[in-house]
C-alpha cells in the first residue's frame, strides 16, 4: 500500500516523478497524476524529485496522543545513530517522553534478537542464500519486480511488532486504552502499522514521521534526560557498514540504495551469487541510519554507530521467534507463479505492437506499462498517439 499523497493544486504536470519511479507505479491521466497504490513500493523517489510539493508522505500526528489513557512511543534504532554521544541519545529519548509520551521504548533490543536469529539463520544456510526482509522498500521491490525471489526471503521479523506484543501483554490487565506509536525513520515504514509484510495484523497504533517531530525535539533538546541502554546487536542491524556475522564475512553480500539493491537481485534472479549465505539489502544509503525521515546524513549516522559501538553494553530482548511461515507464504501466494508467467506473456504480446519508444505521450512511464494496462483491460492500443499516428500514415 502506498504511503504517497498527491495534491493536484500543487502539480506543476512535469511529469518528474514518472520518469523516476523504478517500478512505474506513476501515470498521468486526465491531466493528474496517478498513483497505482498497489505497485508503489514507498520508495520516496517520486517525493524527492517533486520541487512543487504535489507528492508527499504522511503519518499520523501526535493530536491521536489525546485517545488514549497509556501511550507509548517505540524508537527505532536508526534514530539512535542521529545523536553523536549516548549521552545525546538519552536526552533524545526525554525530550521524546517530554511530547506527551509515557514511555519511551528503545527498538534496539528487539533488533539485537532479530540479529542475533539472522546470525544463526546465515551460520546454516548453504546455496543459495537468504535475501534480508527488513527493509519493506526492498520487500516491496521483490514482490513486484523479482518474484521468483521470494522464496529466499527470511521471514519478516520486524522489532517495532515485537516489542508491541510484549507491551500488549504486560498491559493487558491495566484497564487503560493504550496507545503504541512508532517513530518512523523512513517513510515506507509509515503504512506497515496498518499493511504490515508478511504479518496479518499489527499491534502498533500509529505511526509517526520523525522529521515531522523534529522541530519540537530541537527545541526542547537539552531539557529532558531518561535512561537508555542500546543494545550492539540492534545497532549493527540498523547500520549495513557495521553489520556482519563473525566467522561468515565474506558470505555475505550488502547493497544498500535502490540502484546498488536491484543490481544484487538482477545478479541473484540469474543465479550469479555463488558462495553468498546471505544478501543483506536496504533502499537507504548505509542502512536504516540513512532513513529519508531521519535528520543528519548516512556518513555522520555510520560515523555516530561507530562511536557508540565502543562504549554500548545493552543486551539484547529475550524473544521467542515463532514460525511465520504461513504468514510469509501468503505474501507469496498473492500470485502463484504459472500466473505470473500467463500474465508476462499477455503483456509480453500487448508490447510487440507498441513503438517501443518510451516516450510517455500516453501518460505512462513506458510502453511496458501501457502494455501492462492493455493486458489488464484499463486501456487499448488506440491510446497510443505514436502507434495512431504510424497506422495512419
Ligand atoms: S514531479 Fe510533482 S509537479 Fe511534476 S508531475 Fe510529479 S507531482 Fe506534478
Ligand atoms: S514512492 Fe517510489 S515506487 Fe512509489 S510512486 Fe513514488 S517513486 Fe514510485
Amino acid at each position: 500500500m502506498s504511503v504517497v499523497t498527491y495534491t493536484l493544486a500543487k502539480c506543476q504536470k512535469c511529469m518528474k516523478c514518472l520518469r523516476v519511479c523504478p517500478v512505474e507505479a506513476i501515470t498521468m491521466k486526465d491531466e493528474r497524476v496517478r498513483i497505482n497504490k498497489s505497485r508503489c513500493i514507498n520508495c520516496g523517489k517520486c517525493i524527492d524529485s517533486c520541487v512543487h510539493q504535489g507528492l508527499q508522505a504522511k503519518g499520523s500526528t501526535l493530536a491521536e496522543l489525546e485517545y488514549y489513557d497509556l501511550k507509548i512511543a517505540l524508537v527505532p534504532s536508526a534514530l539512535l545513530a542521529a545523536a553523536s554521544t549516548v549521552s545525546q541519545i538519552e536526552e533524545l529519548f526525554g525530550t521524546i517522553k517530554s511530547l506527551g509520551f509515557d514511555e519511551v521504548v528503545d527498538l534496539s533490543p528487539y533488533d539485537g534478537a532479530i540479529a542475533n536469529e539472522l546470525y544463526g539463520m546465515i551460520a546454516d544456510q548453504k546455496e543459495p542464500y537468504l535475501i534480508s526482509s527488513f527493509c519493506p522498500v526492498v520487500n516491496r521491490l521483490i514482490e513486484v519486480k523479482y518474484p521468483m525471489l521470494l522464496e529466499y526471503m527470511v521471514p519478516p521479523y520486524r522489532s517495532a511488532e515485537l516489542a508491541s506484543r510484549r507491551i500488549r501483554e504486560e498491559t493487558a490487565k491495566l484497564n487503560q486504552k493504550v496507545g503504541i506509536f512508532l517513530l518512523c525513520e523512513c517513510i515506507a515504514k509509515l503504512p506497515t502499522s496498518k499493511y504490515p509484510y508478511g504479518d496479518t495484523s499489527s499491534e502498533i497504533d500509529h505511526a509517526l514521521s520523525i522529521v515531522d517531530l523534529f522541530p519540537r525535539i530541537s527545541k526542547e533538546m537539552g531539557n529532558h534526560r531518561d535512561h537508555v541502554d542500546p543494545s550492539p546487536d540492534g545497532l549493527k542491524l540498523a547500520s549495513s557498514a557495521h553489520f556482519t556475522a563473525k566467522g561468515y564475512e565474506s558470505h555475505i553480500l550488502k547493497a544498500d540504495g535502490l540502484e546498488k539493491v536491484q543490481l544484487a537481485l538482477d545478479l541473484a534472479e540469474f543465479g550469479q551469487l555463488k558462495g553468498r549465505h546471505y544478501l543483506h539489502l536496504a533502499n537507504c544509503i548505509n542502512g536504516c541510519v540513512g532513513g529519508n525521515l531521519l535528520w543528519g546524513n548516512p556518513f555522520e549516522a555510520t560515523q555516530h554507530v561507530s562511536e557508540h559501538l565502543k562504549t554500548v553494553r545493552g543486551t539484547n530482548a529475550q524473544v521467542v521467534f515463532e514460525a511465520s511461515e504461513e504468514s510469509l507464504d501468503e505474501v507469496n501466494e498473492r500470485k502463484s507463479i504459472q500466473e505470473r508467467i500467463l500474465e508476462y506473456a499477455r503483456v509480453n504480446a500487448q508490447l510487440e505492437q507498441l513503438p517501443g519508444y518510451d516516450c510517455g505521450a500516453c501518460g505512462f512511464a513506458s510502453c511496458r506499462m501501457m502494455a501492462e494496462e492493455i493486458a489488464a483491460g484499463r486501456a487499448t492500443l488506440e491510446n497510443c498517439r505514436i502507434r495512431n499516428h504510424e497506422v495512419k500514415s
